[in-house]
């Protein structure tokens, strides 16, 4: 996993795995951004990492932006991502799955707090499909509760 920054911002890129170190993050001042979408893969050692991080990082807030499909797929099954004892973390934007109930086109659809919270916007839970035109919907429902906001 390779750490970079821009602005007031931290991009994680490539592999969140055994080697991944996020200790280096400690030292940043909250509210933390972390743009995750050149994450390519994470393991199950990736996703302990993560969340002896989030043990350590606390109660601070932080920002979780354009997360992909494996990463919004982690944070619906480990809700401890995205904070251990409270939700610290907003996602600001994640990647949904979505699929066509007409020609079963799928489709990875950028969602961002915004059209979720403090209500779903109308068109968000069912978008067009770019192959035929009829709506599409979100293959798991559940994942729009990743949007939760900071508690
Ligand atoms: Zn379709």
């Amino acid at each position: 996993m390779k750490i970079s920054r821009k602005g007031g911002q931290v991009f994680l890129a490539g592999v969140i795995d055994e080697n991944a170190d996020f200790s280096q993050l400690l030292q940043e001042q909250a509210p933390l951004s972390i743009d995750f979408s050149k994450v390519e893969r994470i393991n199950s050692i990736g996703i302990r990492s993560w969340m002896m991080f989030m043990t350590r990082w606390g109660d601070k807030p932080l920002n979780y932006h354009e997360c992909p499909v494996i990463i919004a797929d982690q944070l619906a099954v480990t809700p401890a991502l995205r904070g251990i004892k409270k939700r610290a973390a907003i996602i600001m934007s994640a990647y949904l799955s979505f699929d066509c109930s007409k020609c079963r086109h799928q489709e990875d659809i950028l969602v961002t707090y915004d059209q979720v919270q403090p209500q779903l916007k109308p068109g968000v839970s069912d978008p067009k499909c770019p192959a035929c035109g009829s709506t599409m919907s979100l293959i798991n429902e559940d994942q729009f509760s990743i949007f939760e906001p900071r508690s």
